[in-house]
Protein backbone atom coordinates (compact mmCIF):
# COMPACT_ATOMS: atom_id res chain seq x y z
CA UNK A 1 0.00 0.00 0.00
CA UNK A 2 0.78 3.59 -0.80
CA UNK A 3 2.00 5.41 1.81
CA UNK A 4 0.77 8.75 2.45
CA UNK A 5 2.92 10.89 5.57
CA UNK A 6 0.61 10.93 8.79
CA UNK A 7 -2.47 9.75 6.85
CA UNK A 8 -5.05 7.50 9.77
CA UNK A 9 -6.98 6.77 7.40
CA UNK A 10 -7.12 3.92 5.17
CA UNK A 11 -5.67 3.71 1.28
CA UNK A 12 -6.12 1.85 -1.36
CA UNK A 13 -4.64 0.99 -4.68
CA UNK A 14 -5.73 -0.48 -7.48
CA UNK A 15 -4.51 -4.20 -6.26
CA UNK A 16 -5.79 -3.85 -2.95
CA UNK A 17 -8.48 -5.70 -1.61
CA UNK A 18 -11.13 -2.92 -1.04
CA UNK A 19 -10.39 -0.58 -4.17
CA UNK A 20 -13.18 -1.19 -5.61
CA UNK A 21 -15.57 -1.35 -2.71
CA UNK A 22 -14.26 2.15 -1.82
CA UNK A 23 -14.53 3.83 -5.19
CA UNK A 24 -18.13 2.63 -5.94
CA UNK A 25 -20.90 4.92 -5.58
CA UNK A 26 -24.71 5.65 -6.32
CA UNK A 27 -23.62 5.69 -10.01
CA UNK A 28 -22.67 2.65 -11.48
CA UNK A 29 -22.11 3.05 -14.86
CA UNK A 30 -18.62 4.66 -14.40
CA UNK A 31 -16.42 5.16 -11.44
CA UNK A 32 -12.76 7.56 -11.32
CA UNK A 33 -9.98 5.46 -11.84
CA UNK A 34 -7.73 6.15 -9.16
CA UNK A 35 -4.29 5.55 -8.67
CA UNK A 36 -4.63 6.07 -5.20
CA UNK A 37 -7.80 6.13 -2.93
CA UNK A 38 -7.43 8.61 0.62
CA UNK A 39 -10.25 7.69 3.20
CA UNK A 40 -10.03 10.64 5.08
CA UNK A 41 -11.33 10.54 8.48
CA UNK A 42 -10.21 13.86 9.28
CA UNK A 43 -9.35 17.34 8.29
CA UNK A 44 -5.73 16.73 8.66
CA UNK A 45 -6.10 13.39 6.66
CA UNK A 46 -7.50 15.56 3.94
CA UNK A 47 -4.31 17.95 3.88
CA UNK A 48 -2.15 15.00 4.00
CA UNK A 49 -3.65 13.60 0.81
CA UNK A 50 -3.53 16.66 -0.99
CA UNK A 51 -0.36 18.14 0.08
CA UNK A 52 0.77 14.04 -1.29
CA UNK A 53 -1.11 14.77 -4.72
CA UNK A 54 0.31 17.93 -5.09
CA UNK A 55 4.12 16.75 -4.32
CA UNK A 56 3.53 14.18 -6.98
CA UNK A 57 1.81 16.98 -9.37
CA UNK A 58 -1.82 14.74 -9.34
CA UNK A 59 -5.08 15.20 -9.87
CA UNK A 60 -7.15 15.21 -7.05
CA UNK A 61 -11.19 14.12 -7.17
CA UNK A 62 -13.59 13.87 -3.91
CA UNK A 63 -16.43 11.39 -3.86
CA UNK A 64 -18.32 11.05 -0.67
CA UNK A 65 -21.37 9.51 -1.93
CA UNK A 66 -21.29 9.26 -5.94
CA UNK A 67 -24.40 10.45 -6.73
CA UNK A 68 -22.96 13.46 -9.00
CA UNK A 69 -20.01 11.67 -10.75
CA UNK A 70 -19.71 14.04 -13.98
CA UNK A 71 -15.69 14.54 -14.68
CA UNK A 72 -13.66 10.40 -13.80
CA UNK A 73 -10.45 10.89 -12.95
CA UNK A 74 -7.96 8.55 -14.50
CA UNK A 75 -5.03 7.99 -12.60
CA UNK A 76 -4.15 10.76 -9.23
CA UNK A 77 -5.96 10.70 -5.93
CA UNK A 78 -9.61 10.19 -5.05
CA UNK A 79 -9.71 11.34 -1.54
CA UNK A 80 -13.43 9.74 -0.11
CA UNK A 81 -15.20 11.50 2.80
CA UNK A 82 -17.63 8.73 3.39
CA UNK A 83 -16.17 8.48 7.11
CA UNK A 84 -16.21 12.18 8.09
CA UNK A 85 -19.91 12.04 9.23
CA UNK A 86 -19.98 14.26 12.35
CA UNK A 87 -23.14 16.35 12.83
CA UNK A 88 -23.04 19.37 15.66
CA UNK A 89 -26.56 21.14 16.23
CA UNK A 90 -26.24 24.36 17.50
CA UNK A 91 -30.24 25.24 18.66
CA UNK A 92 -29.86 28.72 19.60
CA UNK A 93 -28.16 30.05 16.65
CA UNK A 94 -30.10 27.38 14.44
CA UNK A 95 -26.96 26.33 12.60
CA UNK A 96 -25.92 22.74 12.33
CA UNK A 97 -21.98 22.15 11.24
CA UNK A 98 -21.63 19.01 8.72
CA UNK A 99 -18.56 17.06 8.24
CA UNK A 100 -18.15 16.05 4.57
CA UNK A 101 -19.57 12.46 4.75
CA UNK A 102 -22.54 13.71 5.98
CA UNK A 103 -26.04 12.96 3.91
CA UNK A 104 -28.85 14.73 4.22
CA UNK A 105 -31.17 12.25 5.72
CA UNK A 106 -29.05 11.82 8.89
CA UNK A 107 -29.06 16.04 9.28
CA UNK A 108 -33.06 15.99 8.43
CA UNK A 109 -32.97 13.73 11.33
CA UNK A 110 -30.56 15.33 13.49
CA UNK A 111 -32.33 18.65 12.73
CA UNK A 112 -35.70 17.63 13.71
CA UNK A 113 -34.59 16.64 17.22
CA UNK A 114 -34.05 20.30 17.67
CA UNK A 115 -37.22 21.49 15.77
CA UNK A 116 -35.58 22.84 12.65
CA UNK A 117 -35.11 21.36 9.17
CA UNK A 118 -31.67 21.89 6.55
CA UNK A 119 -32.69 23.32 3.15
CA UNK A 120 -32.02 19.47 1.65
CA UNK A 121 -33.37 18.48 -2.07
CA UNK A 122 -35.34 15.59 -2.89
CA UNK A 123 -33.04 12.71 -1.82
CA UNK A 124 -32.32 11.87 1.32
CA UNK A 125 -29.37 9.96 -0.03
CA UNK A 126 -27.25 13.09 -1.11
CA UNK A 127 -24.49 14.14 0.60
CA UNK A 128 -24.95 17.30 1.80
CA UNK A 129 -21.69 19.45 1.15
CA UNK A 130 -21.71 17.87 -2.60
CA UNK A 131 -25.23 19.28 -2.87
CA UNK A 132 -24.59 22.87 -1.36
CA UNK A 133 -21.66 23.40 -3.43
CA UNK A 134 -23.49 22.64 -6.45
CA UNK A 135 -25.96 24.99 -5.43
CA UNK A 136 -28.59 23.24 -3.83
CA UNK A 137 -32.14 23.24 -5.03
CA UNK A 138 -34.55 22.70 -2.03
CA UNK A 139 -37.68 20.83 -1.86
CA UNK A 140 -38.79 24.70 0.22
CA UNK A 141 -36.31 26.38 -2.63
CA UNK A 142 -39.03 29.09 -3.48
CA UNK A 143 -39.34 29.60 -0.20
CA UNK A 144 -35.89 29.86 1.47
CA UNK A 145 -33.60 30.31 -1.66
CA UNK A 146 -30.80 27.88 -2.72
CA UNK A 147 -28.63 25.70 0.12
CA UNK A 148 -25.89 27.65 -0.93
CA UNK A 149 -26.99 30.65 -0.01
CA UNK A 150 -27.21 29.79 3.68
CA UNK A 151 -23.60 28.95 4.68
CA UNK A 152 -21.79 30.58 7.62
CA UNK A 153 -18.42 28.98 7.04
CA UNK A 154 -16.47 26.53 5.11
CA UNK A 155 -13.52 24.62 6.13
CA UNK A 156 -11.57 23.95 3.42
CA UNK A 157 -7.89 22.19 1.73
CA UNK A 158 -6.88 23.90 -1.24
CA UNK A 159 -4.05 23.13 -3.64
CA UNK A 160 -1.18 24.32 -1.64
CA UNK A 161 -2.18 22.58 1.09
CA UNK A 162 -3.50 24.93 3.58
CA UNK A 163 -6.52 24.08 5.95
CA UNK A 164 -9.35 27.66 5.91
CA UNK A 165 -12.07 28.65 7.54
CA UNK A 166 -13.47 30.86 5.34
CA UNK A 167 -16.38 33.42 6.19
CA UNK A 168 -18.55 35.76 3.93
CA UNK A 169 -15.62 38.25 3.91
CA UNK A 170 -13.23 35.88 1.78
CA UNK A 171 -13.10 36.44 -1.84
CA UNK A 172 -12.81 32.74 -2.18
CA UNK A 173 -16.15 32.21 0.04
CA UNK A 174 -18.92 32.90 -2.73
CA UNK A 175 -16.77 31.62 -5.42
CA UNK A 176 -16.63 27.90 -3.69
CA UNK A 177 -20.51 28.30 -3.05
CA UNK A 178 -21.91 27.16 -6.41
CA UNK A 179 -19.10 25.74 -8.44
CA UNK A 180 -18.60 22.20 -7.26
CA UNK A 181 -15.24 20.89 -6.02
CA UNK A 182 -13.47 23.45 -8.20
CA UNK A 183 -11.53 25.37 -5.18
CA UNK A 184 -10.46 22.53 -2.64
CA UNK A 185 -12.04 19.62 -0.72
CA UNK A 186 -14.25 21.04 2.03
CA UNK A 187 -13.99 19.43 5.50
CA UNK A 188 -17.10 20.77 6.83
CA UNK A 189 -19.83 23.55 6.38
CA UNK A 190 -21.30 25.60 9.04
CA UNK A 191 -25.22 25.65 7.57
CA UNK A 192 -28.34 27.59 8.52
CA UNK A 193 -31.09 25.53 9.54
CA UNK A 194 -34.92 26.53 9.19
CA UNK A 195 -37.80 26.60 11.71
CA UNK A 196 -39.80 23.86 9.93
CA UNK A 197 -40.87 20.96 12.10
CA UNK A 198 -43.44 19.84 9.08
CA UNK A 199 -44.88 20.64 5.65
CA UNK A 200 -47.88 20.16 3.64
CA UNK A 201 -46.83 18.19 0.41
CA UNK A 202 -46.80 14.69 -1.90
CA UNK A 203 -47.58 13.86 -5.17
CA UNK A 204 -50.73 13.57 -7.28
CA UNK A 205 -49.88 11.14 -9.70
CA UNK A 206 -52.35 10.85 -13.08
CA UNK A 207 -52.21 8.12 -15.70
CA UNK A 208 -51.28 8.41 -19.36
CA UNK A 209 -54.37 10.13 -20.89
CA UNK A 210 -54.06 13.03 -18.74
CA UNK A 211 -50.28 13.60 -19.08
CA UNK A 212 -50.26 16.45 -21.49
CA UNK A 213 -53.32 17.67 -19.57
CA UNK A 214 -50.98 17.99 -16.46
CA UNK A 215 -48.01 19.59 -18.22
CA UNK A 216 -49.69 22.07 -19.39
CA UNK A 217 -52.29 22.72 -16.13
CA UNK A 218 -49.32 22.88 -14.01
CA UNK A 219 -47.71 24.99 -16.30
CA UNK A 220 -49.96 27.63 -16.24
CA UNK A 221 -50.88 27.00 -12.47
CA UNK A 222 -47.24 27.27 -11.37
CA UNK A 223 -46.91 31.31 -12.46
CA UNK A 224 -49.66 32.05 -9.94
CA UNK A 225 -48.44 30.39 -6.76
CA UNK A 226 -46.71 32.11 -3.93
CA UNK A 227 -42.95 32.03 -2.85
CA UNK A 228 -43.96 29.77 -0.02
CA UNK A 229 -45.30 26.66 -2.24
CA UNK A 230 -42.19 24.66 -4.20
CA UNK A 231 -43.52 22.01 -7.21
CA UNK A 232 -41.96 19.86 -9.81
CA UNK A 233 -43.78 17.80 -12.73
CA UNK A 234 -41.92 14.86 -14.10
CA UNK A 235 -43.11 12.83 -16.84
CA UNK A 236 -42.43 8.76 -16.37
CA UNK A 237 -43.08 5.59 -17.36
CA UNK A 238 -42.38 3.11 -14.29
CA UNK A 239 -40.89 0.15 -14.80
CA UNK A 240 -42.97 -3.17 -14.67
CA UNK A 241 -41.51 -4.97 -11.75
CA UNK A 242 -42.87 -5.65 -8.44
CA UNK A 243 -40.91 -3.43 -6.21
CA UNK A 244 -42.91 -0.81 -7.93
CA UNK A 245 -46.76 -0.54 -6.30
CA UNK A 246 -49.48 -2.21 -8.58
CA UNK A 247 -51.51 1.06 -10.16
CA UNK A 248 -48.39 2.30 -11.08
CA UNK A 249 -46.44 -0.71 -12.71
CA UNK A 250 -45.41 -0.44 -16.36
CA UNK A 251 -47.58 3.09 -16.62
CA UNK A 252 -46.45 6.30 -18.52
CA UNK A 253 -47.64 9.18 -16.19
CA UNK A 254 -47.28 12.53 -14.91
CA UNK A 255 -46.43 13.04 -11.54
CA UNK A 256 -46.97 16.70 -9.41
CA UNK A 257 -44.47 16.86 -6.15
CA UNK A 258 -45.53 19.39 -3.92
CA UNK A 259 -44.40 21.17 -0.87
CA UNK A 260 -45.39 23.77 0.77
CA UNK A 261 -44.76 25.45 4.72
CA UNK A 262 -48.57 27.12 4.30
CA UNK A 263 -51.38 26.18 6.48
CA UNK A 264 -53.32 22.72 5.29
CA UNK A 265 -56.47 24.76 4.65
CA UNK A 266 -54.75 27.56 2.24
CA UNK A 267 -52.55 24.43 0.87
CA UNK A 268 -55.70 22.50 -0.27
CA UNK A 269 -56.91 25.73 -1.83
CA UNK A 270 -54.01 26.29 -3.84
CA UNK A 271 -53.76 22.64 -5.06
CA UNK A 272 -57.38 22.18 -6.20
CA UNK A 273 -56.88 22.95 -9.33
CA UNK A 274 -54.68 20.04 -9.84
CA UNK A 275 -56.60 17.64 -8.32
CA UNK A 276 -59.51 18.89 -10.70
CA UNK A 277 -57.79 17.93 -13.68
CA UNK A 278 -58.96 14.64 -12.94
CA UNK A 279 -58.51 11.19 -11.17
CA UNK A 280 -55.14 10.29 -9.97
CA UNK A 281 -53.16 6.93 -9.58
CA UNK A 282 -52.13 8.16 -6.48
CA UNK A 283 -52.94 11.29 -4.04
CA UNK A 284 -51.20 11.51 -0.73
CA UNK A 285 -51.17 15.20 -0.38
CA UNK A 286 -51.37 15.74 3.29
CA UNK A 287 -49.53 17.51 6.57
CA UNK A 288 -46.24 15.35 6.95
CA UNK A 289 -43.37 15.67 9.75
CA UNK A 290 -40.39 16.71 7.80
CA UNK A 291 -38.49 13.84 8.38
CA UNK A 292 -41.01 11.88 5.80
CA UNK A 293 -40.28 15.23 3.17
CA UNK A 294 -38.22 12.54 1.39
CA UNK A 295 -42.02 10.87 0.22
CA UNK A 296 -42.05 13.99 -1.80
CA UNK A 297 -40.17 12.92 -4.27
CA UNK A 298 -39.51 9.27 -3.49
CA UNK A 299 -36.19 9.28 -5.66
CA UNK A 300 -34.50 5.55 -6.16
CA UNK A 301 -32.22 5.05 -3.05
CA UNK A 302 -30.39 2.15 -5.14
CA UNK A 303 -27.18 2.69 -6.69
CA UNK A 304 -27.74 2.86 -10.97
CA UNK A 305 -26.82 3.56 -13.98
CA UNK A 306 -27.54 7.21 -15.31
CA UNK A 307 -26.70 10.12 -17.18
CA UNK A 308 -28.59 13.51 -17.35
CA UNK A 309 -28.76 16.97 -18.64
CA UNK A 310 -31.11 20.13 -18.20
CA UNK A 311 -31.97 23.50 -19.15
CA UNK A 312 -32.24 26.43 -17.35
CA UNK A 313 -35.76 28.86 -18.82
CA UNK A 314 -36.44 31.95 -18.33
CA UNK A 315 -40.34 30.81 -18.84
CA UNK A 316 -42.07 27.55 -20.22
CA UNK A 317 -43.72 28.95 -22.90
CA UNK A 318 -46.48 26.35 -24.59
CA UNK A 319 -43.76 26.00 -27.51
CA UNK A 320 -40.96 24.77 -25.33
CA UNK A 321 -43.30 22.50 -23.32
CA UNK A 322 -44.28 20.86 -27.05
CA UNK A 323 -40.72 20.71 -28.11
CA UNK A 324 -39.66 18.66 -24.79
CA UNK A 325 -42.76 16.28 -25.70
CA UNK A 326 -41.92 16.18 -28.96
CA UNK A 327 -38.81 14.05 -28.68
CA UNK A 328 -39.64 12.92 -24.75
CA UNK A 329 -43.18 11.32 -25.18
CA UNK A 330 -44.01 7.50 -25.37
CA UNK A 331 -42.90 6.56 -29.48
CA UNK A 332 -40.52 9.73 -29.74
CA UNK A 333 -36.53 9.52 -30.11
CA UNK A 334 -35.43 9.67 -25.98
CA UNK A 335 -36.87 7.40 -23.26
CA UNK A 336 -35.89 9.31 -20.48
CA UNK A 337 -37.52 10.65 -17.26
CA UNK A 338 -38.52 14.69 -17.77
CA UNK A 339 -38.67 16.15 -14.63
CA UNK A 340 -39.45 20.12 -14.37
CA UNK A 341 -39.18 21.82 -11.46
CA UNK A 342 -40.63 25.38 -10.31
CA UNK A 343 -37.55 28.30 -9.93
CA UNK A 344 -38.11 31.85 -9.47
CA UNK A 345 -39.31 33.50 -5.89
CA UNK A 346 -36.09 33.26 -2.84
CA UNK A 347 -33.67 31.07 -5.45
CA UNK A 348 -33.62 34.59 -7.56
CA UNK A 349 -31.65 36.29 -4.35
CA UNK A 350 -28.30 35.47 -2.46
CA UNK A 351 -24.65 35.91 -2.81
CA UNK A 352 -23.65 32.47 -3.93
CA UNK A 353 -22.18 31.93 -7.37
CA UNK A 354 -25.17 30.28 -8.91
CA UNK A 355 -25.64 30.62 -12.27
CA UNK A 356 -28.56 31.80 -14.21
CA UNK A 357 -31.13 33.13 -11.13
CA UNK A 358 -33.25 34.19 -13.69
CA UNK A 359 -34.45 31.06 -14.77
CA UNK A 360 -38.13 30.44 -13.89
CA UNK A 361 -37.54 27.10 -14.22
CA UNK A 362 -35.25 23.76 -14.75
CA UNK A 363 -36.35 21.05 -17.16
CA UNK A 364 -34.07 17.99 -16.37
CA UNK A 365 -33.97 15.05 -18.56
CA UNK A 366 -32.27 11.57 -17.02
CA UNK A 367 -31.81 8.81 -18.99
CA UNK A 368 -30.20 5.19 -18.30
CA UNK A 369 -29.44 4.90 -22.43
CA UNK A 370 -25.86 5.18 -23.78
CA UNK A 371 -24.82 6.03 -20.29
CA UNK A 372 -21.64 4.80 -21.42
CA UNK A 373 -21.10 7.27 -24.54
CA UNK A 374 -19.41 10.40 -24.67
CA UNK A 375 -22.34 12.20 -24.64
CA UNK A 376 -25.58 9.90 -25.21
CA UNK A 377 -27.52 10.98 -27.65
CA UNK A 378 -30.87 11.35 -25.90
CA UNK A 379 -29.14 14.13 -24.00
CA UNK A 380 -27.84 15.99 -27.24
CA UNK A 381 -31.31 15.62 -28.52
CA UNK A 382 -33.25 16.98 -25.95
CA UNK A 383 -30.51 19.55 -25.77
CA UNK A 384 -30.89 20.49 -28.99
CA UNK A 385 -34.64 20.75 -29.08
CA UNK A 386 -34.74 23.04 -26.09
CA UNK A 387 -32.63 25.48 -27.16
CA UNK A 388 -34.19 28.16 -28.26
CA UNK A 389 -35.39 28.89 -24.63
CA UNK A 390 -32.12 28.20 -22.41
CA UNK A 391 -30.30 30.32 -20.55
CA UNK A 392 -27.80 27.86 -19.18
CA UNK A 393 -27.28 24.78 -17.42
CA UNK A 394 -27.57 23.44 -13.42
CA UNK A 395 -23.83 22.47 -12.46
CA UNK A 396 -25.97 20.00 -9.94
CA UNK A 397 -27.46 18.51 -12.71
CA UNK A 398 -25.42 17.31 -15.12
CA UNK A 399 -23.97 13.70 -14.97
CA UNK A 400 -22.65 11.06 -16.91
CA UNK A 401 -18.74 10.12 -18.93
CA UNK A 402 -17.54 12.46 -21.51
CA UNK A 403 -19.50 15.69 -22.46
CA UNK A 404 -22.52 15.48 -20.34
CA UNK A 405 -20.95 17.32 -18.12
CA UNK A 406 -18.16 18.35 -20.24
CA UNK A 407 -16.47 22.29 -20.71
CA UNK A 408 -18.94 23.60 -22.73
CA UNK A 409 -21.80 22.33 -20.23
CA UNK A 410 -19.76 23.82 -17.27
CA UNK A 411 -19.07 27.18 -18.57
CA UNK A 412 -23.20 27.41 -19.50
CA UNK A 413 -23.42 27.33 -15.52
CA UNK A 414 -22.58 30.96 -15.34
CA UNK A 415 -23.42 34.14 -17.09
CA UNK A 416 -20.01 34.76 -19.30
CA UNK A 417 -18.62 37.39 -16.61
CA UNK A 418 -19.28 35.70 -13.80
CA UNK A 419 -17.55 32.43 -15.31
CA UNK A 420 -14.11 34.62 -16.08
CA UNK A 421 -14.48 36.33 -12.34
CA UNK A 422 -14.36 32.27 -11.59
CA UNK A 423 -11.82 31.51 -13.69
CA UNK A 424 -9.69 33.60 -12.75
CA UNK A 425 -9.79 32.83 -9.00
CA UNK A 426 -9.21 29.36 -9.96
CA UNK A 427 -6.10 30.49 -11.54
CA UNK A 428 -5.30 32.36 -8.23
CA UNK A 429 -6.28 29.19 -5.82
CA UNK A 430 -5.65 26.13 -7.94
CA UNK A 431 -3.04 27.37 -11.20
CA UNK A 432 -2.46 23.76 -11.53
CA UNK A 433 -6.12 22.67 -11.93
CA UNK A 434 -5.74 19.86 -9.33
CA UNK A 435 -9.00 20.06 -8.83
CA UNK A 436 -10.33 18.50 -11.96
CA UNK A 437 -12.03 15.86 -11.21
CA UNK A 438 -15.21 17.46 -11.80
CA UNK A 439 -17.55 19.87 -13.69
CA UNK A 440 -14.20 21.95 -14.24
CA UNK A 441 -13.46 25.84 -14.39
CA UNK A 442 -10.18 25.78 -16.03
CA UNK A 443 -7.73 28.65 -14.74
CA UNK A 444 -7.59 31.40 -16.71
C1 LIG B 1 -31.25 10.86 -6.79
C2 LIG B 1 -30.65 12.26 -6.81
C3 LIG B 1 -31.41 13.33 -6.31
C4 LIG B 1 -30.87 14.63 -6.32
N1 LIG B 1 -31.65 15.67 -5.86
C5 LIG B 1 -31.15 16.92 -5.87
C6 LIG B 1 -31.92 18.03 -5.44
O1 LIG B 1 -33.08 17.90 -5.05
N2 LIG B 1 -31.37 19.27 -5.50
C7 LIG B 1 -30.09 19.47 -5.93
O2 LIG B 1 -29.63 20.61 -5.94
N3 LIG B 1 -29.33 18.43 -6.32
C8 LIG B 1 -29.85 17.18 -6.32
N4 LIG B 1 -29.08 16.15 -6.78
C9 LIG B 1 -27.75 16.45 -7.29
C10 LIG B 1 -26.72 16.38 -6.19
O3 LIG B 1 -26.90 17.45 -5.28
C11 LIG B 1 -25.32 16.47 -6.81
O4 LIG B 1 -25.16 15.37 -7.68
C12 LIG B 1 -24.22 16.49 -5.78
O5 LIG B 1 -23.01 16.78 -6.41
C13 LIG B 1 -24.11 15.17 -5.06
O6 LIG B 1 -23.14 15.26 -4.06
P1 LIG B 1 -22.58 13.91 -3.39
O7 LIG B 1 -21.52 14.29 -2.47
O8 LIG B 1 -23.74 13.12 -2.89
O9 LIG B 1 -22.02 13.12 -4.65
P2 LIG B 1 -20.50 12.77 -5.05
O10 LIG B 1 -20.61 12.08 -6.36
O11 LIG B 1 -19.83 12.07 -3.95
O12 LIG B 1 -19.82 14.18 -5.25
C14 LIG B 1 -20.19 14.92 -6.40
C15 LIG B 1 -19.25 16.07 -6.59
O13 LIG B 1 -19.42 17.01 -5.53
C16 LIG B 1 -18.17 17.60 -5.22
N5 LIG B 1 -17.88 17.30 -3.82
C17 LIG B 1 -18.48 16.41 -3.00
N6 LIG B 1 -17.94 16.48 -1.78
C18 LIG B 1 -16.99 17.42 -1.82
C19 LIG B 1 -16.08 17.96 -0.86
N7 LIG B 1 -16.06 17.53 0.41
N8 LIG B 1 -15.21 18.93 -1.25
C20 LIG B 1 -15.21 19.38 -2.52
N9 LIG B 1 -16.05 18.90 -3.47
C21 LIG B 1 -16.93 17.94 -3.12
C22 LIG B 1 -17.15 17.00 -6.15
O14 LIG B 1 -17.02 17.83 -7.27
C23 LIG B 1 -17.77 15.70 -6.55
O15 LIG B 1 -17.35 15.26 -7.81
C24 LIG B 1 -29.58 14.85 -6.81
C25 LIG B 1 -28.83 13.78 -7.31
C26 LIG B 1 -29.34 12.50 -7.33
C27 LIG B 1 -28.53 11.38 -7.90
Amino acid sequence: MTEIPTFTGPVFTPEDAGYQQEIAGFQTAYTHRPALVAGAVHVEDVRAAVEYAARHRLPVAVQATGHGLSVAVDGGVLVTTGRMTAITIDPDGRTARVGAGVRAGALVEAAAAHGSAPLNGSSPSVGVVGYVLGGGLGLLGRQFGYAADHVRSIEIVTADGRIRTLGPADELFPAVLGTGGNFGVVTALELDLVPVTEIYGGQLVFDTPLVDEVLDTWRRWSATVPEELTSTVAVLTFPDIPPVPQPLRGRHVASIRVATTLPAARAELLVAPLRAIGDRLRDDLRVMPYTESHTVHSDPDFPHAYAATNALLADLTPEALAALRAQTAPGGPVDAVVDIRHLGGALRRGNASVGHRDAEYIVRVITDAGVGDALPEALDIVRAALAPWTIGHSLNFLYGAGGAAGPEQTAAGHPRADFDRLRALKAKYDPHNMFRGTRVIPPA
